[in-house]
């Protein structure tokens, strides 16, 4: 995974966590109370279920408060030690429960409270292992906490009949196999969610392209002039829109074939690009040899100037295309936006489209501005 994945990866790892097993840390403090009540065990083992009650509450406690109350604030500061803080929280009450189970393993008799205790050990464990399957380290840590302390001590005393620890370490490796694959499963949908994500993406930009060109298409080019209308009437700022196309391309078409002229067309593309360079100007295909431009916050004088620029550098353009020199003209029509008209959008676009037609009836290669306020010309031949 790259750097940014996996930072992602990490992120998501802790909060799945915390989500899944936010539940769980209510748990212990009951469980503990309905062992140690069953049969009257705390009579007999009044002192230490006290420590082992106010460990067990200490630690609840601990990680519930760390969990609702300090994580959101270490995680602002440093998401590793709000990781660590978080994963130690969990570890801390896994080992208090996991020290009282052995405890209550090594007692002679109290087969009641065995009982109970192994029942609840195992469900919480097993509880354990699916929440945690996100992280193997804290998965097979937090059952290592849970079950090494009785597992070591039966063994080591010999109290119970020696199928208990035995069952105990073979519960343990399946727990650890269950973190194992669960991880595995986690992880691929994790890595299936991010192909989605990035696919639509994908589809999302390409959506917004026009295939020939490589500039936006007319649908996205609606997209920012309806963006940039709005921003332009709230910062009471000029907008203008430059609609360009290629004079007599018909012919070029017909005497060069369609491949030239799609050659032609990527190439004036390239043009319109190389002269509408600032992140603000916004270059699309507007029809078949017709571009269109939208420039924010540029003034009349420096729109003329560059649609000026823009139809020389196309006059002097030469494509060889199999062996044959191309070459076209550009007529263009500029109209500027100034917010005090209250002008429509549509009815800016429609006056950018009128003065071209004044361009072509000057007789073509020519740049026509219309300044604001200014009414559509009709469009007559
Ligand atoms: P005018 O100077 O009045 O604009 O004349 P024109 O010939 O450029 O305009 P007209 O609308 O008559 O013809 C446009 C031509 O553009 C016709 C069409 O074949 C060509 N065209 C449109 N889209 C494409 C394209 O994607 N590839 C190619 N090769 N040609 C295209
Ligand atoms: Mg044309
Ligand atoms: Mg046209």
């Amino acid at each position: 995974m790259q750097n940014e994945k996996q930072a992602l990866f990490n992120k998501r790892v802790v909060n799945d966590i915390k989500r899944r097993s936010s539940i769980g840390s209510l748990f212990y403090i009951p469980l503990f109370l309905a062992i140690v009540f069953s049969d009257n065990f705390y009579k007999r083992h009044t002192a230490n279920c006290f420590r082992f009650g106010i460990l067990i509450f200490s630690a609840s406690v601990l990680r519930i408060s760390y969990y609702s109350l300090f994580s959101k604030f270490v995680c602002e500061y440093n998401r590793f030690l709000d990781k660590i803080f978080f994963f130690i929280s969990i570890l801390f009450i896994g080992l208090a429960w996991g020290l009282c189970f052995a405890w209550v393993m090594v007692q002679p008799g109290e087969s009641m409270a065995k009982m109970l205790v192994i029942i609840c050990t195992i469900g919480v464990c097993a509880g354990g292992a699916l929440a945690y399957i996100p992280s193997i380290p804290l998965s097979i840590a937090y059952n290592l906490a849970m079950l090494a302390p009785a597992s070591i001590s039966l063994l080591v005393l010999h109290i119970n009949h020696p199928l208990v620890p035995t069952l105990l370490i073979v519960f343990s490796f399946y727990m650890f196999f269950i973190a194992f694959e669960g991880n595995g499963e986690y992880l691929q949908a994790f890595k299936n969610e991010q192909l989605l994500i990035d696919q639509s993406e994908e589809l999302t930009v390409l959506a917004r392209i026009d295939g020939l060109t490589g500039l936006y298409n007319r649908r996205y080019f609606d997209e920012c002039m309806n963006r940039e209308f709005k921003k332009a009437s709230r910062l009471g700022v000029p907008l203008t829109v430059i609609i360009g196309d290629i004079d007599n391309f018909k012919i070029l078409n017909d005497r060069h074939g369609h491949l030239a002229g799609d050659k032609f067309l990527k190439f004036t593309a390239n043009l319109f690009r190389s002269v509408f360079r600032r992140d603000t100007d916004t270059v699309a295909r507007f029809g078949g040899e017709e571009f269109i431009v939208l420039l924010s916050d540029t003034n009349s004088e420096d729109a003329f100037d560059l649609a000026e620029e823009l139809r020389q550098r196309m006059s002097q353009m030469q494509i060889v295309f199999n062996g044959e020199t191309l070459s076209a003209t550009l007529s263009i029509g500029i109209a500027c936006w100034h917010p005090d008209t209250q002008e429509s959008r549509d009815s800016l676009i429609s006056r950018a489209d009128n003065a071209l037609y004044q361009a072509k009836r000057l007789g073509r290669n020519q740049t026509v501005f219309s300044p604001p306020g200014s009414s559509p010309a009709p469009q007559s031949q």
